[in-house]
C-alpha cells in the first residue's frame, strides 16, 4: 500500500510539474516524448493499483496466498524505486523539502528489503512454478 501510494504521488507531482514548466514557449506536457513517458507511468501506476486492490480484497476474504502476496511486494516496491529514480519532479520535491539525498536513497532501498527482501519474494514465487 505504501509503495502504490508513493507511485501515485510521484506521478501526481510529475504531472503538476510538466504542466507548469515551460520549454520552447510551451508546457513540457505538450512535448510528445513527455506525454508518452507519462502515459507509460500512468499505465504502470494503474496496473499496480488494480493488482493491489485485488490483493486487499483477497486478504479480506482470507484468500490471499503467499505467492501472490510476494508478487505484490516485490513488483510494487521495485516500481516505486524506479519512479523515484527517474522522476525529476520527485527529485525536486525532495530538494524543496530539504531532504538530503543520501537518507532518501537509503529509504528507497529499504522498501526492497524490509517486509522480506525482494529476492526472497522471487524465490517464493519461483517455487510455485
Ligand atoms: C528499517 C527496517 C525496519 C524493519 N522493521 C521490521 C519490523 O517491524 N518487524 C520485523 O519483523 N522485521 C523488520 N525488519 C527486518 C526486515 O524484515 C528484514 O531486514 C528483511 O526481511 C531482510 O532480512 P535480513 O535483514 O535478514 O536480510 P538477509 O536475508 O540477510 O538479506 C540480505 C541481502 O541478501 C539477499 N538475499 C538473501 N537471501 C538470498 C537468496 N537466497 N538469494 C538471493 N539473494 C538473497 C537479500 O535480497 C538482501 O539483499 C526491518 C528492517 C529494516 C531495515
Amino acid at each position: 500500500v505504501q509503495a502504490v501510494a508513493a507511485i501515485e504521488r510521484a506521478l501526481g507531482v510529475t504531472v503538476d510539474y510538466v504542466k507548469q514548466r515551460h520549454v520552447f514557449g510551451k508546457p513540457l506536457l505538450d512535448l510528445q516524448n513527455t506525454r508518452f513517458k507519462l502515459a507509460e507511468a500512468k499505465t504502470q501506476a494503474h496496473v499496480a493499483r488494480v493488482f493491489l486492490d485485488s490483493c486487499i480484497e483477497r486478504l479480506m476474504r482470507g484468500e490471499l496466498d503467499t505467492v501472490t502476496a510476494s508478487m505484490a511486494k516485490w513488483w510494487t516496491t521495485d516500481l516505486q524505486c524506479q519512479c523515484r529514480r527517474v522522476s525529476p519532479a520527485a527529485r525536486r520535491l525532495r530538494l524543496h523539502a530539504r531532504v538530503p539525498d543520501r537518507p532518501d536513497v537509503r529509504r528507497r532501498q529499504v522498501q526492497r528489503i524490509y517486509g522480506g527482501a525482494n529476492e526472497i519474494m522471487k524465490e517464493i514465487i519461483a517455487r510455485s512454478l
